[in-house]
C-alpha cells in the first residue's frame, strides 16, 4: 500500500501517480507489508529522476552527450596504450549530472541501448581519427562500458560490428567493459556474446573487479584480455600489508590465465609505486590523467606515443 498526501506532498495527478508507483516499487523491494508513505523528499527525488529521464531522451535525440576519454598508462611501455570512453551529461537546468545518477536511470528506462550506441559510435570515431593522424601508433584502442540490460538485445553482436565496420577500424581497437554483476545477471548471453565478438577480434575488460560477488570459476572461463581492479582494492592495499600480498598473487594468478591486470583510481605516486611492486603494470587514474574531451585526450596520448 502506498500513501501520498494530496495536495500537501504531491500537488498534481502526475506527481501522485509517480509517487504511488514509487511506493509500490519500494514496498516490493523491501518485501514488507507495511504501507509506504511518500515524504516530500521522496517526491523531490522522483521528480528529479523523471526530469533526468526527459533530459536523457532529448540528449539522445540531439546527440548531445559529451564523451570523455581517460587514458590508460602502461608502466613497461611508458606511454598511454588505451583509453576508456566515459559518458558526460550536462543540462542547462540541472548542471552536470554524474554518471552514477544518470546511468541507472538510463538502464531503468531502456534508454541505455541508445546511449551506448552513441558512446560506441563516438569511441570508434575517436579511434579512426587517432589512427588516421598517427598511423604508426602504439595506442591500442578505446573501451566502452556495457550495462547488464543490453545483453538482452538479440542483435547486439551485429549492431556493434556494424558500427566498427562503418568507421573502418580494426575490431581489436574496440574493447568492451563488463562488470561481474552484469555477467551474473545473464551469464549465458554474456558468454555467447563474448565468444562471438572475440572471434571477430573485439576484446573484453572485466570492470570493477572486487566489488561484486566474484564467481571465480565463471570469470576464468570468460575470455578477458584485462581485469580492472576497482579503486577500493587499491585503498585497502595502501592501508595494509595483507592486501598488498593478496594483490601480488592476484596479478600473478590472472597473468597465468592470460589476462592483464589494470588498476583503477591511481591517484598518487605512492599508489603507483605500490602497484609496481605488486607487478601490476596497467594503470588508470587522476595521477596520469582525468577523463578528457576527445581533442585533449588525443593530444595527451600522442605526446607520449612512439612507434616501435
Ligand atoms: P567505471 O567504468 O568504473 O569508470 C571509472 C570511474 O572512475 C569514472 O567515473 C572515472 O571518472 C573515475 N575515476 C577515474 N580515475 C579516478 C581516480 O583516480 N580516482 C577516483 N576517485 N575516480 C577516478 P565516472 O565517469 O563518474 O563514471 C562512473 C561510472 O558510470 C563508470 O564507472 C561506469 O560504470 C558508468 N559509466 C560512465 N559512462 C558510461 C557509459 O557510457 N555507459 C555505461 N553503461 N556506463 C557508464
Ligand atoms: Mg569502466
Ligand atoms: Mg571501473
Amino acid at each position: 500500500i502506498g500513501i501520498v498526501d494530496y495536495p500537501d506532498v504531491a500537488e498534481d495527478s502526475a506527481t501522485v501517480i509517480n509517487a504511488l508507483e514509487y511506493c509500490a516499487a519500494e514496498s516490493k523491494r523491501l518485501g514488507s507489508n507495511e504501507p509506504c508513505r511518500c515524504t516530500e523528499d521522496m517526491v523531490q527525488a522522483i521528480k528529479r529522476k523523471h526530469r533526468i529521464a526527459d533530459i536523457l531522451r532529448s540528449t539522445i535525440a540531439e546527440d548531445g552527450f559529451q564523451i570523455h576519454y581517460q587514458p590508460i598508462w602502461s608502466i613497461p611501455r611508458q606511454r598511454f596504450v588505451a583509453a576508456e570512453a566515459l559518458c558526460r551529461l550536462t543540462s542547462t537546468e540541472l548542471g552536470p549530472i554524474p554518471p552514477a545518477e544518470f546511468i541507472p536511470i538510463a538502464e531503468q528506462t531502456g534508454l541505455i541501448t541508445s546511449l551506448t550506441g552513441i558512446v560506441l559510435d563516438e569511441a570508434c570515431s575517436f579511434v579512426a581519427a587517432y589512427l588516421a593522424a598517427h598511423p604508426n601508433t602504439s595506442f591500442r584502442g578505446v573501451s566502452v562500458n556495457f550495462s547488464a540490460v543490453q545483453f538482452m538485445q538479440s542483435d547486439l553482436t551485429e549492431t556493434v560490428l556494424k558500427t566498427v565496420r562503418e568507421h573502418g577500424i580494426p575490431p581489436s581497437f574496440l574493447r568492451i567493459e563488463v562488470t561481474e554483476s552484469a555477467i551474473a545477471a545473464n551469464p549465458d548471453m554474456v558468454h555467447a556474446f563474448m565468444d562471438d565478438m572475440n572471434a571477430q577480434g573485439v576484446r573484453f575488460y572485466l570492470d570493477d573487479f572486487g566489488t561484486g560477488y566474484s564467481n571465480v570459476a565463471l570469470m576464468l572461463e570468460l575470455p578477458f584480455d584485462v581485469v580492472k581492479l576497482d579503486k577500493s582494492i587499491l585503498k585497502a592495499a595502501s592501508a595494509g600489508h595483507q592486501t598488498c600480498l593478496f594483490l601480488e598473487h592476484l596479478v600473478a594468478c590472472f597473468a597465468s590465465t592470460g589476462s592483464f591486470v589494470l588498476c583503477e583510481g591511481v591517484e598518487t605516486p605512492e599508489h603507483r609505486a605500490l602497484l609496481n611492486d605488486c607487478g601490476c603494470t596497467l594503470m588508470q587514474g587522476y595521477l596520469f590523467s582525468k577523463p578528457l574531451p576527445a581533442g585533449e585526450a588525443a593530444a595527451l596520448i600522442a605526446a607520449h606515443d612512439r612507434s616501435e
